[in-house]
Order: C-alpha cells, then sequence, then structure tokens
C-alpha cells in the first residue's frame, strides 16, 4: 500500500433502508478507537439515505458518497435524476461514477467523462470506476480496455487531486473470484503509469477472507466494497484484516 491514505468504500448499491441505519452504530464506535488517520472510509449508499447517513456520520471522520448522477449541473426536467450539486446540497463528498452495473445499463465513455465533469465542477470527488469484462479478459485486451476508459473518461479533465480510480474487473463483481495478485498489482501499475498521483483501488467481491491476500498487492490504495459493506461486522472484519 503506497499512497497517503487506504480507502475503504462502501457500495451499497439498491440495498440499505431505514431499519439497517442502527447497524452502522458499530462501525462509528469501531472508527472510534481506530489509530490510524490514514484510513478513509466512505459509505456510498442509496440517494433515500444519503443525508441520514451524513447526520450519523456527523461527529465521525466516515464521509458518505453518492452511486451516480446525472451529467448536467443545473437543475432540470429530468424525471427521476440526481445531480451531483444535489448530491452536494446533502451533504455528500464523493460520487461513484462509470460503475460496470450502469455502463451495462448503457452508460459509454463519454457520458462517464460529462458526468466526471460535472461533478468536478461541484467540487466533490470522483471514484471513477473500469474495468474489463471477462470476455474482454479471455481475449487478452484488458490494458487496451482500460486505457481506452481511462483516455475518454477523463478527457479534459486537466486536475485530477480529486479523482480517484476503482479498478473492478466485470467478471469480478458478486462473483466471488477475484485476479491472481501478480495480474492485480500489473495492472494497477498500469493505471498508476496511466494516470499519475491519483490512488488506484480494486472492488470485486472483496470480503472477510480473500483481504488476507488482496492486502498483500503493495501498490492499491484501498478497497471498494459491495456485498460485504452491507454488514457492517464484516466491512470492521475487512479494515482490521488490512492492518493485522
Ligand atoms: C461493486 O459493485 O462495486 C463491488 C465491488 O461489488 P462486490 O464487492 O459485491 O463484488
Amino acid at each position: 500500500m503506497t499512497n497517503k491514505y487506504i480507502y475503504f468504500i462502501a457500495n451499497w448499491k439498491m440495498f440499505g433502508s431505514l431499519n439497517t441505519l442502527n447497524t452502522l452504530d458499530k462501525v462509528i464506535n469501531f472508527v472510534k478507537k481506530l489509530k490510524k488517520n490514514k484510513v478513509k472510509i466512505i459509505y456510498c449508499p442509496p440517494n433515500t439515505l444519503i443525508n441520514l447517513l451524513v447526520n450519523k456520520f456527523k461527529n465521525s471522520p466516515i464521509m458518505v458518497g453518492g452511486q451516480n448522477c446525472h451529467e448536467k449541473q443545473d437543475y432540470g426536467a429530468h424525471t427521476g435524476q440526481i445531480n451531483s450539486k444535489m448530491l452536494k446540497d446533502v451533504g455528500a463528498k464523493y460520487v461513484i461514477l462509470g460503475h460496470s452495473e450502469n455502463r451495462q445499463l448503457g452508460e459509454n465513455d463519454k457520458l462517464i467523462n460529462l458526468k466526471i465533469k460535472s461533478t468536478l465542477n461541484s467540487k466533490l470527488k470522483v471514484i471513477f470506476c473500469i474495468g474489463e469484462t471477462l470476455r474482454e479478459k479471455n481475449k487478452k485486451v484488458t490494458k487496451k480496455v482500460l486505457a481506452k476508459q481511462i483516455l475518454k473518461g477523463l478527457k479534459n479533465v486537466k486536475n485530477k487531486k480529486d479523482i480517484l480510480i476503482a479498478y473492478e474487473p466485470v467478471w469480478a463483481i458478486g462473483t466471488g473470484l477475484t485476479p491472481k495478485e501478480i495480474e492485480l498489482s500489473d495492472v494497477i501499475n498500469f493505471i498508476k503509469k496511466r494516470v499519475k498521483n491519483v490512488p488506484v483501488l480494486y472492488g470485486g467481491s472483496v470480503n472477510t477472507k480473500n483481504i488476507q491476500e488482496l492486502k498483500k498487492i503493495d501498490n492499491v490504495d484501498g478497497f471498494l466494497i459491495g456485498g460485504a459493506s452491507q454488514v457492517s461486522k464484516n466491512l470492521i472484519d475487512i479494515i482490521k484484516k488490512t492492518f493485522n
């Protein structure tokens, strides 16, 4: 682990209800005792819970982010949408963009680029997700795919200080599969050479067991955690094991 901070980002996806909020007390108490000021924990719940989590984490260093947003920064007639300005308004500090589950719904690199720019304009940080599909991995075009996603996604983004990249192989998300240590380390190096001075996280089936292996990857700056982050005990375990 090389960078200034180690990130643990919880992506709750379309999970979470008012009832689940109490379970976060465990995480708040754990963080109070955590003597690691290099750790950044960010929860990205569904939009319905953002402001509630912001209030819950008021006296804690834990931060909150959105899971996506519209590309326009202005208000407008876009039923069902929410923009970065609105996320900022309710206290979010980060936005996940380019997640493969949204790419699969039709989001392309150009749209993701617009979203990234509008989010940065709103003075929020971007968690930019990139990753290859299984087909692309088998065709051995992983780096080509990542290079294209980076080039197009970050087109005309001059200042990258508010960007984090999450390398999430599509075939690893929610499947229990993870890349081999050597492959992952190589890909992370590749990304770091393309985009200088940007934290690079790994995401895809991170859990309480495989974290023991994943933490050995010396160039990873943290983890984006989906399924396992919904259970507070599991997230705490992942953080503990990263440092033990
Ligand atoms: C994700 O979707 O960002 C993710 C990492 O999911 P999971 O941990 O469930 O594979």
